[in-house]
Order: structure tokens, then C-alpha cells, then sequence
């Protein structure tokens, strides 16, 4: 008898282990980076009108009255755990369990919250994956919530509104932010790939820019690491968090990609995958959104474009 639990549970452990193409990936190789990823996954190669991410979100935006606030259900509260953090050699991992769901916000269904990660840049270099204006935060994370109907992620990445991702970027002030701390504190316990450490856990809204909630972007994409799958409802808060420099660099310098016992260490940096065109595709501020003006042809930029298109004929 087909087992699909069965099939899919297999599919996470070929996913998983280091032989599988999903996971020869890299940043910083050219035969490996985010350009190469469509060799070694071809869902990753993307196509003209596909719908790929990370994208560029700017003033061409149009507002949509209907996206208030989602409501993310266990987020103020202290979750069950603990929570495992973990060095995948291509990010830092917290899979926080399974008590918080999110929905609401124009989100077609409730997801349930799986895991958050980070995507980084340099000493010198931000890395968040998404921009904005062109402007690259230094860090961005990354909330992923599965939709309740499917049994596992693997079977969300067949289904165009499979997963929501809350996408938060991160700024750098010169206090260090307390509940990041629960995580950065971690870190040295992770510090190379395949290390996990337990995490006690804390309110997941603490994160997330708690106070500018209603203000965000949302527009559909893909994942932004193999296999690429156009399946994320994308939810980028329009406000960041502030972390410090401090503790940027502890992600920004000690991590790294490779394993412990590796003959040549290989700090992991830049773990972000380059933008990519919007095409037909809506993008849209939520009611609350404030960064852009209320008018989506913005005077400068219709000149700015036009010059551009003058110049390069
Ligand atoms: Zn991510």
C-alpha cells in the first residue's frame, strides 16, 4: 500500500543528508553559489514571469486596505521546549517547536510555525535577502509557518501558498537587544555545521517588531535557498529590529559553513540569494505601511526610470 507519510519522511532524510544535491549549495563558490543553484536543482533556475525570491521592495508598491495585522497565536507566550539550534553549515537554525501558529493578514489559511533563521552578510557587508529601496539591511530573519493542511514541509512545497515566511530585517544599534540574546548567547554552541545546542524558550514575539506590527509588505515567492520552491506567502515588517554590532559579529565572524574537524575552517557569510525580478507580479503594502508615499506613481521615480531607459536605450 502507498504510504505517503511514509514517502515524504524519506524525502526529508535524503534531504537531509549530505549527499543530496539539495544540500551541496554554498554562497561564496562560484561553482556552488546562488547563480550555479539551477545546475544543481533545476527548480532553482529561474524563468522568465517565475516567481522567485528575494525581491527588491520599493514605491511601486500598491497598498492593499485589506492586509491588517496577522494574528500570531502563542507568540507572547513561553512555549513548551526546549528549542533546538542548529549550524547547517548554510544558516543558524532555531526549530521552535510546535505550540504557535500564525493567520489572518490576507493569509489564505493557518500555519503552523516550524523554525526561524538568519541570513547574514560580512565583517564590512550587509546580508539581509530582500532590499528595500535597493538598501541592504545587515541581517535578516526568517519566521517559517507551514500550512496546517499539509503533514510536513515537503508536502507545503507542492502548493503555491504553501508556507509563510515572516520576514524581519535587522539593524544594528549600539545596545544589545536582551532577547536576541537568548539566541547570540548560543551561538559559540553552534559555531560550525551540524552542531545543535538546546535553547530555553522565550516569547517569540519579543523578535519581531512588536510595536509597528500592522506595517508590512506582502507579496507571493519562493524559497530563497534549493529547492527554490514557489511556494511562500511573503510577509516583510516594514520596521526593523535593532541588534549590536556585537552581536551582528558573532554571526557575521563565528560561524562557519564547514565542520568541526575540516582541514580549512570556512566562515559562513553572505548567506544570501540575489534579488530577483518582480515581473507581473502584485506587491503590496499593508494598510498600515508607512515607509512609501500613499501613491504608487511616485513623480521622481517616473523620471528616474524614464532616464534609464533613455540611457540604456
Ligand atoms: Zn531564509
Amino acid at each position: 500500500q502507498w504510504d505517503e507519510n511514509r514517502v515524504q519522511n524519506f524525502l526529508i532524510i535524503w534531504w537531509k543528508s549530505s549527499s543530496s544535491p539539495l544540500d551541496d549549495y554554498c554562497y561564496n563558490e562560484p561553482h556552488c553559489d546562488p547563480y550555479a543553484w539551477g545546475d544543481l536543482v533545476p527548480s532553482c533556475h529561474p524563468l522568465l514571469e517565475e516567481h522567485h525570491s528575494p525581491i527588491d521592495l520599493d514605491g511601486r508598491m500598491s497598498r492593499n486596505q485589506s492586509l491588517d495585522s496577522l494574528l500570531l497565536e502563542g507568540f507572547q507566550e513561553v512555549q513548551t521546549g526546549p528549542w533546538i539550534l542548529q549550524n547547517d553549515g548554510h544558516s543558524v537554525i532555531l526549530q521552535v517547536g510546535s505550540g504557535m501558529s500564525v493567520r489572518g493578514g490576507g493569509l489564505p489559511d493557518v500555519y503552523h510555525t516550524a523554525q526561524l533563521h538568519f541570513h547574514w552578510g560580512g565583517p564590512a557587508s550587509n546580508g539581509s535577502e530582500h532590499t528595500v529601496d535597493r538598501r541592504r539591511y545587515p541581517m535578516e530573519m526568517h519566521v517559517v509557518n507551514v500550512k496546517a493542511v499539509h503533514p510536513n514541509f515537503t508536502a507545503a512545497l507542492g502548493d503555491p501558498t504553501g508556507l509563510a515566511v515572516l520576514g524581519v530585517f535587522i539593524d544594528v544599534a549600539y545596545a544589545d537587544n536582551v532577547h536576541f540574546g537568548h539566541i547570540s548567547q548560543k551561538l559559540s554552541s553552534v559555531a560550525y555545521k551540524g552542531q545543535t545546542t538546546k535553547i530555553k524558550p522565550f516569547p517569540l514575539l519579543n523578535l519581531l517588531p512588536k510595536h509597528n506590527m500592522s506595517q508590512y509588505y506582502r507579496y507571493y515567492g519562493s524559497l530563497t535557498t534549493p529547492p527554490c520552491s514557489q511556494a511562500v506567502v511573503w510577509t516583510l515588517y516594514e520596521v526593523p529590529v535593532h541588534i549590536s554590532w556585537s552581536q551582528l559579529a558573532q554571526f557575521t565572524s563565528q560561524i562557519f559553513s564547514t565542520e568541526e574537524d575540516a582541514e580549512q575552517v570556512t566562515p559562513l557569510q553572505n548567506n544570501f540569494r540575489h534579488v530577483h525580478p518582480t515581473f507581473s507580479r502584485g506587491v503590496f503594502m499593508s494598510k498600515g505601511a508607512k515607509r512609501f508615499p500613499a501613491s504608487s506613481s511616485h513623480p521622481l521615480r517616473a523620471t528616474v526610470t524614464l532616464l534609464h531607459a533613455l540611457l540604456i536605450g
